[in-house]
């Protein structure tokens, strides 16, 4: 059984889905109220303590987004993005009775307290959800390697990174390819070298470095995140 956790969320999670029934935009109110629903009944009654990073890439990805643009100050506005996500999400764990907070490594002050390393680990202690917001707070960077930094220095045991509809680690993109092998673990060097989709690069080699497992599963498939809470194998493993 897990102690302390990082969850990684797509921005992704918290969009309705677009009105010509292709990759969802924005923030739907009714989705993350699912979303924080399904994460509040997981937690119920582990004892485990949760961290959450959540993205972007529903609002604005710098890359994407801000093509023409000085490339910093595109991906500052992610980063804003990302508080805006994490606000809604807090919004809805709270209506679930979860307390939560949010810490933001850009300094806003009206609506999210400082990223403090300790402080983030007295919240946890206390049992309430930690939401970072702010991504890494520096431009050039994904919230992958956020999960990952955080993860790190709050000594989560285990980096989640929740998919949709995707149920681990391929060889190949199981959408495009049918012949797509299954992957159920490997460590950070196997998936370095055979390219594996599992988080960007730079987040992947600091938890290689650091020795940090991740998990890669589907977050909206019932009951795996309870399991994974609990300790149960879900999803591919990695480690070394
Ligand atoms: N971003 C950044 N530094 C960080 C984290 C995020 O510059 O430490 C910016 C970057 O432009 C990124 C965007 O915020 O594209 C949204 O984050 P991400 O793409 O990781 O969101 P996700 O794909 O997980 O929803």
């Amino acid at each position: 059984m897990f102690k302390r956790v990082l969850l990684k969320l797509s921005g992704e999670f918290l969009a309705g889905p677009a009105p010509d029934g292709s990759g969802g935009f924005g923030i739907s109110p009714e989705t993350t109220a699912q979303l924080a629903r399904l994460i509040t009944e997981a937690l119920e009654g582990t004892g485990v303590e949760l961290a959450i990073v959540i993205g972007g890439g529903n609002l604005w990805r710098g890359a994407r987004n801000g093509k023409g643009m000085d490339p910093a100050t595109a991906d500052y506005i992610g980063m804003l993005g990302t508080v805006m996500n994490a606000m809604a999400l807090q919004d809805a764990m709270e209506a679930t009775g979860q307390p939560t907070r949010v810490m933001s490594a850009i300094q806003m002050a009206a609506v999210a307290e400082p990223y403090i390393r300790r402080r983030a680990i007295r919240h946890l202690e206390k049992g309430r959800v930690v939401i970072f917001g702010g991504g890494n707070g520096a431009p050039f960077f994904t919230t992958d390697t956020t999960s990952t930094l955080r993860a790190l220095e709050i000594g989560a045991d285990v980096v989640l990174m929740a998919k949709n509809k995707v149920d681990g680690v391929y060889d190949s993109d199981p959408r495009k390819n049918p012949d797509a092998q299954w992957i159920d673990t490997a460590t950070h060097l196997e998936v370095v070298e055979r390219r594996l989709e599992v988080m960007d690069a730079t987040a992947l080699t600091l938890c290689m470095d650091k020795n940090l497992p991740i998990v890669v599963f589907d977050i909206f498939q019932p009951g795996n995140l309870r399991r994974l809470f609990l300790g149960e194998r879900v999803g591919t493993l990695i480690q070394s």
